[in-house]
């Protein structure tokens, strides 16, 4: 029967202190008349409980920012400022916005609002100078969530025969390769995260379970007797040079990945040989020739490929790599030109920090999107570096599996839901046909030469 995909979402507590995006400052000249705790209906000012004649310091957690207090305030002793703990976190793409917006998602598994409207850059470098269309917006028909229309965001893994054979009975003679369907074009890769613990890794096996997804993790993650249905959801990661004849595979495993090495083609013909039945993805660090390296992988007949980009979606080999941005349209745009596109699945990971660079991630080109450091700061890591000194100001390593498993959970849960905001908004009714369609997608840069070329002397290309 029919089942509709329904992510099962909780509420998951923190377990680390809030930080908060802006703090409350009272004054000294404070004379403690309490109207700010009248003025506060989110219970910021509270008396002291020591001594009730004076004011305890705001909670600044509970604090909405909507001024009302420092207006109310007779002796304009409040001040509202960023909080340095805030502005601490995260570095580079990974902002402090994105992380508490990351926490705050993991926490509910719920669409984050920023109701008083936004107030930053229209553009940026990276995924930020990129804006999708939404201009079916408007429909209400339109809603992916709520189940009036429905929404496809289900994705093949593996190799698509380009035609069928039929017999001379008119039956379907083509061998068809192996192939893994997935509700959500999103696996979680766990093979380069810098802090992991068995709670974590059984968390997110967990996660990849509810979520009917895979774990790409290193070898030897699940016990030798984790059942078929557990092992279906994990995907072996070997690192390069590994002998393909010592690999063992446990009942139920459906994919196995390989660093690409000089030894790729033998590699491909003895995994064919040993493991019929089994999707094989070749990992491939992301570089400058990474396009001509993924036609002669389609042309070997492999099926998956893993491109992988740093924690800023840039292109690992060389200095002055490109973001995945270019790199993907690149490799989309010359497989196309081969006609061999769905000939392979191309897996994107490294950098992916928001919901929106799921959608855009698949629109310059890729299939399906892992999800790496997003996974550990959804466990509210404060991306402060301090674990690889060998302390945790949150203890992650102590995060118990159900703790983990349910944050991962409702983060892949809040990130769908917003991947069918912004399909029903494109007008779009799956996932797959979102690939590629760069013609629904505006890059700043095409803009600002279409702008500015002329005015400047340019040529209008460059
Ligand atoms: S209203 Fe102002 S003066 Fe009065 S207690 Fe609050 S902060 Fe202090
Ligand atoms: S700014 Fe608004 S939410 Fe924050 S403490 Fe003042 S009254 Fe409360």
């Amino acid at each position: 029967m029919f089942e509709r995909y329904h992510i099962p979402l909780k509420t998951v507590q923190s377990r680390a202190a809030p930080v908060p995006k802006f703090v409350i400052v009272r004054a000294d000249n404070c004379m403690n008349c309490g109207k700010c705790e009248k003025a506060c209906i989110y219970g910021v000012h509270k008396r002291s409980e020591q001594d009730p004649r004076k004011m305890a310091d705001p909670i600044n957690q509970l604090c909405k920012n909507c001024f009302r207090c420092i207006q109310d305030c007779p002796q304009r002793s409040l001040v509202m400022m960023p909080g340095p703990e805030f502005r601490s976190l995260g570095r580079g793409t990974w902002t402090p916005l994105r992380i508490t917006t990351i926490w705050g998602e993991a926490e509910t598994g719920k669409i984050p609002v920023f109701g008083a409207g936004y107030r930053g850059m229209f553009t940026g470098p990276g995924y930020d100078g990129m804006w999708t269309d939404m201009s079916e917006i408007v429909r209400p028909t339109r809603d992916g969530i709520h189940g009036r229309e429905f929404i496809s965001t289900s994705v093949d893994i593996g190799r698509k025969p380009a035609y069928l054979d039929f017999g001379k009975d008119g039956s379907v003679e083509t061998k068809f390769p192996p192939i893994i369907e997935l509700p959500i074009p999103v696996v979680m890769d766990v093979t380069r995260l810098r802090t992991s613990s068995e709670g974590m890794l059984t968390g997110f096996a967990q996660a990849a379970g509810h979520l009917d997804t895979l774990l790409i993790a290193p070898p030897g993650l699940l016990p030798s007797g984790a059942s078929a249905e557990l092992n279906s959801h994990y995907v072996p990661a070997y690192p390069e040079g590994t002998d393909v004849d010592s690999i063992e595979l446990q009942d139920g495993v459906r994919m196995v990945e390989l660093q690409l090495g000089p030894s790729w083609k033998d590699d491909l013909k003895q995994f064919r040989y040993r493991f019929p039945g089994t999707v094989l993805s070749f990992r491939l660090n992301a570089a400058k020739d990474s396009e001509s390296t993924v036609l002669d992988l389609v042309k070997s007949k492999v099926e998956v490929v893993h491109v992988l980009y740093d924690e800023e979606s840039v292109e690992l080999d060389s200095l002055d790599g490109r973001h995945a941005k270019e790199s993907l349209r690149a490799i989309h745009k010359a497989m196309v030109s081969k006609a061999v596109r769905d000939q392979i699945t191309l897996i994107a990971g490294g950098g992916i920090a928001a919901a929106e660079h799921v959608p855009k991630s698949i629109i310059c080109g890729a299939d399906v999107v892992a999800l790496e450091k997003a996974l550990v700061i959804a466990l509210e890591c404060r991306d402060c570096f301090t674990c690889s000194k060998g302390s945790c100001p949150i203890n992650l390593h102590n995060a118990p599996a159900d703790w983990v498993g349910g944050r991962v959970t409702n983060i892949v849960g809040a990130w769908r839901d917003q991947l069918l905001e912004v399909l029903g908004a494109m007008g779009l009714r799956e996932v797959r046909r979102l690939r590629g369609e760069l013609g629904r997608a505006i890059f700043y840069e095409d803009v600002e030469r279409e702008a500015f070329s002329d005015v400047l002397g340019g040529s209008g290309d460059g």
